[in-house]
């Protein structure tokens, strides 16, 4: 019995009836490429690329067909899937429920967990000192300013100006920087409409290195809609593939408009990476060994 020839994926073809291909030739050539590397990592920032952003934080959820790609990606052999969120960890939890076995990084790289066992983040006494500190700065500037408010975090304190108006918006951010910048031990971050304030140093970079070294990946596929993300996508090299949600400048190779093309990227993802699977599997089966010959000794 000789292996069936490969037959293009219909799914390719203008002729299937699918949803509409907007995804750029070259992006469909670099998913195909990665696609079949030895072990992929797919890291996915949440708000902006999995979820659309909204204004009341605890309210994002993952579009379905991104949610079911994800998942399904999670699930095959060589393949591992990550969250790398700005969200604390508990907060990236419960807006993404993600698969059991998704890696997570929030905090900006703050907070990792890669399984039952993960060590949880300790602040020493000088850190917790700061951040109350850091905290009372913030919380006098909000009590100011309508329409903004504090995220706790657990190493840092987040100022929000999503629902305030753009000169009270811009005027908090001002202040808390004027107060903060040149605090020792305290690292700020902007955002789309946030100012992030950490007593940790960390960033989404070092998130996907850590990511990448305790999964074993061979390449890595990472998307971000924010400036945060820069730092992750800085970090890529030759056979992984960055994407930019999103018109903002950025380092990113590839482009998509919104989270909604995420979907159908992860889809294009996972047919892909299921097609390498079959092909390899294919490869090491007993009945193609003997077609090839023995394997010469030595
Ligand atoms: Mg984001």
């Amino acid at each position: 019995m000789t292996p069936d020839p490969i037959q293009p994926d219909a799914a390719d073809s203008p002729a299937a009836g699918k949803a509409r291909l907007t995804l750029a030739p070259e992006l469909l050539d670099a998913i195909r490429r990665v696609a079949c590397t030895e072990h992929l990592l797919v890291a996915m920032d949440f708000d902006g690329v999995m979820s659309p952003l909204v204004d009341h934080a605890d309210e994002a959820r993952a579009l379905p067909r991104s949610a079911a790609a994800f998942a399904a990606l999670t699930a095959l052999p060589r393949t591992s899937t990550a969250l790398i969120s700005g969200r604390a960890l508990d907060s990236l939890r419960a807006v993404a429920s993600p698969p059991a076995e998704t890696l997570l990084v929030g905090s900006h790289g703050a907070e990792a967990w890669l399984g039952p066992n993960s060590a949880q983040l300790t602040l020493d006494p000088e850190q917790r000192d700061l951040l109350a500190d850091v905290r009372r700065i913030m919380k006098e500037i909000v009590d100011v300013a309508p329409g903004t408010l504090l995220e706790d975090k657990p190493a840092g304190v987040v100022l929000h100006t999503r629902l305030a108006s753009d000169d009270v918006a811009e005027d908090a951010v001002a202040a808390a920087r004027a107060a903060l910048q040149d605090r020792e031990g305290v690292f700020l971050k902007n955002g789309k409409r946030v100012l992030e304030s950490s007593v940790v140093h960390a960033s989404k970079g070092e998130g996907v290195q850590f990511l990448r070294q305790s999964s074993g990946a061979t390449a890595v596929v990472f998307a971000g809609d924010d400036v945060t993300d820069e730092d992750a996508l800085g970090r890529l090299v030759a056979g992984d593939l960055g994407l930019k949600v999103g018109f903002d400048f950025t380092q990113a190779e590839f482009r998509v408009e919104s989270p909604v093309d995420v979907g159908e990227f992860l889809e294009a993802l996972l047919r892909e990476r299921t097609r390498c699977l079959a092909l390899d599997v294919k490869q090491d089966s007993p009945e193609n060994a003997i077609a090839d010959g023995p394997e010469s000794a030595g």
